[in-house]
């Protein structure tokens, strides 16, 4: 059965229309489901019983369950949520720093799951350590911003907090765990949800996918009417160190990626974002900040420079602090514009996938 919040207005106004129920009705559900974010069909009282009843037998109403939540209120929080079928997936809400991906105004980034699991198996991520289980249906994508902000919602409010405040994500980072371009259709169906002003209302340019490097859906993407923002998890400037960490790169070798980006730079005329993670030994040489700024020049992309953070399991360091402060010296020197992930609070969301492994783990352990 296809759980509703995986329609778009147009595809309830169809349904609407054999059944012969008015336009505004799906206007009326819409506000149930995207400003009020009920969880129950009952709840929507100015819809007419039978209506709600044959919405009930066509459709699931379904919500994420919030199995696990780590972070305090004024850095990164990490939610862990529970599937229908018993999948957990990670949403990361991090609060506002520009530097990163969005604007001053932004408060609130969610970065959100697209897979459960990732077949990609990158070999520094805690998300393909198990590999791939399956694809997050639209509603489960989009269900990850309303089951934050419903969260948002029920908590006792602070002088930190505006009373009023109804919502609290307003920019999106595809960056959780999956590889989101691999889930290409399904992705690009919630995020239309999530950008129409029916829906999420959250503006394409407070959206961010970020893809390991998956050639023909980036061009693929370049194509859509929609200007979401695009990031490259990189992690290497050159085929050798890429290749060693991320398989992607045997497919997709960093020449062809290049040129993908550079496609996506010229259609949408926004700046991409090179992500890359500095991994003690492996990518943190000022030698690899060479290459590294050349392809950000060519590119037209800044680069966001993340210090790795451990993973159980794996045997990949953190490069001290130094070492990090050197490498951006080293990008700043080459005029590329740069940052450096230095805030504590965000320690927890490096390591995307390591809270679903550890609750995994723990369940199995007492079964
Ligand atoms: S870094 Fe991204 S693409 Fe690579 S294994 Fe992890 S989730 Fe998959």
């Amino acid at each position: 059965m296809p759980d509703i919040k995986s329609l778009t207005r147009e595809e309830l106004e169809i349904q609407f229309k054999e059944w012969d129920e008015p336009v505004y009705r799906v206007t009326q559900l819409l506000e149930w489901l995207y400003i009020r974010r009920v969880t129950s069909w009952d709840a929507m009282s100015n819809l007419p019983k039978p209506l709600r009843e044959k919405l009930r037998a066509d459709f699931s109403l379904r919500t994420l369950e919030l199995v696990r939540k780590q972070g305090s209120r004024d850095t990164t929080q990490k939610f862990l949520w529970k599937l229908n079928d018993g999948s957990f997936i990670e949403s990361v809400l991090i609060p506002a720093n520009p530097a990163l991906y969005g604007e001053a105004s932004d408060r609130h980034t969610l970065c959100i799951s697209t897979q459960v699991g990732c077949a990609y198996g990158c070999k520094f991520c805690a998300s393909g350590l198990e590999g791939w289980k399956r694809n997050l249906a639209p509603n489960e994508i989009v269900e990850q911003i309303l089951a934050v902000e419903r969260w948002h919602v029920a908590q006792p409010k602070s002088e930190s907090l505006e009373p009023a405040e109804n919502r609290i994500v307003n920019n999106i980072v595809v960056m959780g765990m999956g590889e989101p371009l691999a889930n290409y259709d399904n992705l690009l169906k919630a995020l239309k949800i999530l950008n129409a002003p029916w829906g999420g209302g959250i503006g394409a340019r407070k959206i961010t996918i970020s893809t390991s490097g998956l050639v023909p859906q980036i061009r693929k993407l370049a194509e859509e009417p929609l200007q979401f923002r695009l990031a490259i998890s990189l992690h290497g400037a050159t085929d050798d160190v890429r290749n060693k960490i991320m398989p992607v790169n045997k497919k997709y070798p960093l020449k062809e990626l290049a040129a993908a980006c550079d496609y996506y730079q010229q259609k949408k005329g926004r700046m991409i974002a090179l992500e890359y993670i500095l991994i003690s030994g492996v990518n943190d040489s000022v030698e690899q900040a060479k290459p590294l700024a050349v392809l950000a020049k060519k590119l037209f992309a800044k680069v966001n420079l993340i210090p790795y953070n451990k993973v159980e399991g794996l045997l990949w360091e953190r490069p001290p602090e130094d070492v990090c402060e050197n490498f951006l010296n080293a990008l700043e020197k080459q005029k590329t514009i740069a940052t450096l992930r230095r805030e504590k609070g965000h320690d927890i969301d490096a390591a995307c996938g390591q809270l679903r492994l550890k609750t995994e783990k723990e369940l199995a352990a007492t079964r």
